[in-house]
């Protein structure tokens, strides 16, 4: 394909127990190979390395997030990418929480990593499996810059109003208390390429975003910048998930702890892995919910208006933030697959120029497009997001100006 490997940035996402990763040009957006390690730590893990088109899969015991990497680095070298004998022009890494700290994408020294360990505390679930990514690059790619892609960095301007919980502001300022807003990236790409599909400067736009992946998110965007979003301190708050709640009567937490005698990892735990479309229904998968729905399932019907219910609270709050909208685009797993969803979202809101025309939204089609009939005021968009393309692009830029 022409490229060599020092061209492209290998893109790390890594979780508690997996590690998805892709080999990619930021330039040309070509994908030379990607994949996923799963169950890192368990006796059935599993690596999933797809190059030129073909599939391979090895199964083993891998006992850590290095072994895992380790045994990647052989895949890319058995499909003709020896990645540690000929380099990368950059890794870079998926963070969720850059705190206060990080607002930009930012070259990993031991100062930084250090720092995103730091961070921890306000992101358990995340930062400490962003790290084990991060530690296992730099140890098996030594001569190549790591640079991290912070989550939160596109949030991190959000007006005061809007960032502000209403707390003690001294405790609140003593615990980093804030909403720091996730799926940046994501909401960052995905409102540039609305811009671009419209032929519109970015600058004039009131966008609202919906990431509708197994986590979800909303945002306000005016003019480039986002002006609230739905996830807060925490990827809790906001729209209902595929396993959380989102935004919840705080009173619960308490109400939890008295009568239900649970303690917080178990309200954590609850409130993280247990509840949402999973709680309401027993499926987390928007598809294995519908197939319920067709069923008389009540109790699936019952979710899906639950989170029918609040994304549309959310789109008739962020309409009057921005005082008018151009362009609402849905996002990842459900809002680029669901034309259901969409529908519904956006049903009988023809008063306020939005109308999603039903041939466009449910043609098959993957391509980002225009769903809303061509003369109505407001343009509806689904717009795949590529977060692992953002993400290289954000590595280049900064080893770019190393050069
Ligand atoms: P993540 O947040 O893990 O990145 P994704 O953006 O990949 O998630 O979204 C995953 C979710 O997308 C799945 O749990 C599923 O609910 C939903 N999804 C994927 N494909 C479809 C489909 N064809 N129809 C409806 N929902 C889908």
């Amino acid at each position: 394909m022409g490229e060599t490997a020092e061209d492209f940035v290998l893109v790390i996402n890594s979780g508690s127990s997996s590690i998805k990763y892709q080999l990619l040009d930021p330039e040309s957006s070509v994908v030379a190979a990607s994949g996923i390690v799963e169950r890192i730590g368990e006796d059935d893990s599993v690596i999933q390395h797809r190059a030129d088109g073909e599939s391979t899969e090895r199964r083993e015991p891998i006992a850590d997030h290095t072994a895992g990497l380790r045994l990647v680095f052989e895949m890319f070298a058995a499909t003709g990418h020896d990645l540690r004998r000929e380099g990368v022009r950059a890794v870079g890494h998926r963070v969720v929480h850059g705190g206060e700290v990080f607002y930009r994408p930012t070259l990993i020294d031991d100062d930084v990593a250090a720092a995103i360990s730091d961070l921890s505390a306000l992101a358990p679930l995340h930062n400490p499996a962003n790290l084990a990514g991060i530690e296992s690059a730099r140890a098996l790619l030594p001569d190549a810059p790591q640079v991290a892609v912070f989550d939160t960095a596109f949030f991190h301007g959000l007006p005061a109003a809007a960032k502000t919980y209403a707390i003690d502001a001294k405790v609140a300022a003593a615990h980093g208390i804030r909403k720091y807003g996730f799926h940046g990236t994501s909401h960052e790409y995905v409102s540039g390429r609305v811009a671009e599909l419209l032929g519109r400067d970015p600058g004039e736009l009131n966008q609202i975003v919906f990431h509708l992946g197994n986590g979800a998110s909303a945002s306000a965007i005016r003019g480039g910048r986002p002006v609230d979003t739905s996830m807060g301190l925490t990827p809790l708050e906001g729209l209902v998930m595929g396993t959380r709640p989102g935004d919840l009567d705080p009173g619960i937490v308490a109400h939890l702890a008295r009568s239900a005698h649970l303690d917080i990892e178990q309200i954590d735990t609850l409130l993280n892995r247990d509840s949402g479309i999973k709680g309401l229904s027993g499926v987390n998968d928007f598809r294995e919910l519908r197939r319920l729905i067709e069923t008389g399932d009540e109790a699936a019907r019952l979710a899906y208006d639950v989170y029918v219910h609040r994304l549309r609270r959310y789109l008739g709050a962020y309409l009057i933030e921005l005082g008018g909208v151009d362009a609402i685009t849905f996002t990842a797993g459900v809002g680029e697959n669901s034309p259901q969803v969409r529908a519904d979202a956006l049903a009988g809101l023809a008063r306020f120029g939005i109308e999603v025309d039903p041939a466009a939204n449910t043609a098959e089609n993957r391509a980002a497009r225009r769903i809303s009939p061509p003369d109505a005021p407001v343009a509806v968009l689904v717009v795949p997001t590529n977060e692992e393309l953002a993400i290289a692009r954000a590595a280049r830029r900064v080893v770019d100006r190393l050069d």
